[in-house]
């Protein structure tokens, strides 16, 4: 029986990319902007607020990062939209 385990990288810093948010725990990686002009300071430490090309808002902070994408699936719509800008 095989098994495959999807494992994140380590976590991650870019202002934009593959990332897979730490919340929700499943799911998949998504192609994420930060907004830069909503970073925030919270109780959980600064928070970043990020959106996913294909509409997806989620908030990192120092203790929730944002992770490499490592070999999690990754969004079908995200790569549908990249493919489209890169052919734009
Ligand atoms: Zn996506």
């Amino acid at each position: 029986m095989t098994q495959i385990a999807q494992i994140t990288g380590g976590a991650s810093r870019p202002s934009k990319g593959w990332l897979k948010p730490m919340f929700p725990i499943t799911g998949k990686a998504h192609y994420f902007n930060q907004e830069k002009e909503f970073a925030a300071i919270t109780a959980q430490g600064r928070a970043y607020f990020w959106r996913s090309i294909c509409g997806i808002d989620t908030v990192s902070t120092d203790k929730m990062p944002m992770f490499e994408p490592g070999n999690w699936d990754r969004c079908k719509k995200c790569e549908l939209k990249l493919a489209r800008r890169a052919a734009a």
